[in-house]
């Protein structure tokens, strides 16, 4: 794997747990260990030709280190800890852009293994509510050994499908985001690239595609909702663009 990443020159990004630690201490600690800093990039390309024992701070991620596509870091103390998470930055944009204000109230619909999770409790600051949900007993047992391991303490995890869950449920009257990131085909991950390889059938893209309007519709049922980030790991249009464009035109729905 490492090796087709870095035929690929994905780089190696390092999200900064800011519920266990700082940048500049995560920095500091990486220089300590032989690499060299160069500060926060200016551009996609520095990104794209770093190499050796260099990194760098993301352009447009503030908390997101990167590295040259070759470094491995799962047995790196920093790693093993919970203070720096191995997430690509595609993964770190939904957190990032639902934005929620510290002590809101958060669905983190289809939640597990959880990374997008622990990056929401990080932007909360662990202050106010995320409710989560998987079907998925394996996934969420590994979720909750991760976010134990990064520091969350403002998480309720649940084994439920989400479509049953009751938008108007008092519990979730004050959930003002929705992070909605539900299974797809995965055609835009790296590494089940090349493209012509992961290329989904008709039918699989039909019956995903019909799942996902369902969830989505679903969750802009929640009362009080007022932002919604839908994500996949999918470049077919037929999960991405074509789902929000079909669920905006049903009756009775007032989002932008
Ligand atoms: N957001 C996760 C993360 O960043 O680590 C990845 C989520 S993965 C793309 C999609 C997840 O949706 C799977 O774990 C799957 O078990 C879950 N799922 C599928 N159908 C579901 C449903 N009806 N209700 C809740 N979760 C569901």
């Amino acid at each position: 794997l490492q090796a087709e990443l870095a035929r690929l020159k994905v780089p190696r990004y390092v999200r900064v747990n800011v519920l266990k630690t700082c940048v500049d201490d995560v920095v500091e600690f990486f220089k300590r260990q032989g690499y060299s800093f160069l500060g926060k990039a200016g551009s996609l390309e520095e990104l794209r030709t770093l190499s050796g024992k260099k990194f760098i701070l993301d352009l447009h991620l503030p908390e997101l280190l990167v590295f040259p596509p070759q470094t491995d870091f799962h047995d790196n103390r920093l790693y093993t800890s919970g203070h720096i998470i191995l997430q690509d930055k595609a993964s770190c944009l939904p957190a990032f852009l639902l934005s929620p204000a510290a002590g809101s109230h958060v669905i983190d619909a289809c939640a597990a293994p959880g990374n997008k999770t622990s990056h929401l409790a990080a932007v909360l600051k662990n202050k106010g509510h995320i409710f989560a949900f998987d079907l998925d007993t394996k996934r969420l047992a590994t979720m909750n050994t991760m976010l134990m391991r990064a520091g969350v303490t403002s998480c309720k995890l649940a084994q439920q499908d989400f479509l049953s869950v009751d938008p108007h449920d008092p519990k979730y009257s004050k959930v003002k985001y929705i992070l909605l990131d539900p299974s797809c085909s995965g055609s835009g991950m790296v590494t089940r690239l090349p493209l012509e390889e992961a290329a989904p059938s008709a039918e699989r893209l039909q019956a995903l595609a019909g799942f996902q309007r369902k969830v989505l519709s679903h969750a802009l049922r929640f009362p009080a909702v007022q932002r919604l980030i839908y994500s996949t790991c999918s470049v077919h249009r037929e999960e991405n663009e074509d789902v929000v464009h079909t669920v905006l035109q049903e009756p009775g729905l007032a989002f932008r």
